[in-house]
C-alpha cells in the first residue's frame, strides 16, 4: 500500500472532532513529501535532532508536533516553531518551554502526558501530579504556555480490554479537569491517544488526536 492510499483509508475512518497526526520518525523527507502531497499536513516526532532539520527541509506550512521524551535543554532548538508538544512531563520541563517561548515571543501549546500504562518505562504525570500542578503559584506564573489537553500511551499488550480501560481512564481525568475550574492557561479540549496498534480503541473511547507512524508509512527500518 502506498503512503497515500494509507492516509486516505485513515481519513475516512477518523471519527468526528480526531485529528490524524502522521508520526513521521526515522522516515526519510522523501517520505515525509509524499504523506505532505497527499494533503497530510501534521507530522509528529520524538526526537528534536530529527525534528529540526526536517522542519528546515520542508514546506512551512507543516504543523509539527513533539510527541517523545524532550529534555530540557533542547527545547530552545524547536521553540520557534513547534506547534503542539505532547509529551510535558515535569514542571521544570514546562517551565523551561515558557522560557524560551518568551524569548521567542510565542505562546507554546502543551499536552500534559499522563502514566496510564503498568510499564515503568513509560514517561508522564500521575492524577494527583497533575491536579497538584494546576493549582499551584510556579504554574500560575507562566505566561507563554497554553495546556490543551492530555496525551497518553497504553501498556504494550494484546489485552484489548487492558488498553480500552487505560484510555477510558484518562478520558474520564480529562473531563473531571475540564469540568473543574483551571488557571486561565489550561484549556481541556484535545486528549492525544493511540497509534498504529490501539487507535481504533482510542477513537472509541474519545481521542482527539491519534498518532500514527508505521500504519501510514509502513515499518521503520531502525527502531527509534
Ligand atoms: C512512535 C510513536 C507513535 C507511533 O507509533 P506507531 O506504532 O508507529 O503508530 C505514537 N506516539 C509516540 C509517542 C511514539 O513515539
Amino acid at each position: 500500500m502506498s503512503i497515500q492510499t494509507n492516509l486516505e483509508t485513515f481519513r475516512s475512518n477518523l471519527t468526528a472532532n480526531c485529528q490524524l497526526i502522521a508520526v513521521s520518525k526515522t522516515q526519510p523527507v522523501e517520505a515525509i513529501r509524499e504523506a505532505y502531497d497527499a494533503g497530510q499536513r501534521v507530522f509528529g516526532e520524538n526526537k528534536v535532532q530529527e525534528l529540526v532539520p526536517k522542519y528546515e527541509a520542508l514546506p512551512k506550512d507543516i504543523q509539527w508536533h513533539l510527541i517523545g521524551h524532550l529534555q530540557s535543554n533542547k527545547v530552545k532548538y524547536i521553540a520557534p516553531f513547534v506547534h503542539l508538544i505532547h509529551s510535558i512531563d515535569s514542571l521544570k520541563l514546562l517551565e523551561e518551554v515558557n522560557r524560551q517561548a518568551i524569548k521567542v515571543s510565542r505562546t507554546i501549546n502543551c499536552l500534559l502526558q499522563l502514566h496510564i500504562a503498568t510499564e515503568e518505562t513509560k514517561f508522564g504525570f500521575s492524577e494527583e501530579e497533575v491536579t497538584e500542578m494546576l493549582a499551584s503559584d510556579s504554574f500560575g506564573k507562566l505566561t507563554n504556555i497554553r495546556i490543551t489537553g492530555l496525551m497518553g500511551m497504553a501498556s504494550f499488550t494484546q489485552n484489548e480490554e487492558q488498553i480500552r480501560q487505560e484510555f477510558r481512564s484518562l478520558k474520564i481525568f480529562f473531563e473531571k479537569l475540564k469540568a473543574a475550574s483551571q488557571p486561565p492557561s489550561v484549556t481541556m479540549k484535545e486528549l492525544s491517544m493511540g497509534m498504529s496498534s490501539d487507535y481504533k480503541i482510542a477513537m472509541e473511547e474519545g481521542s482527539t488526536m491519534i498518532r500514527v507512524g508505521t500504519a501510514i508509512f509502513g515499518h521503520r527500518n531502525y527502531p527509534a
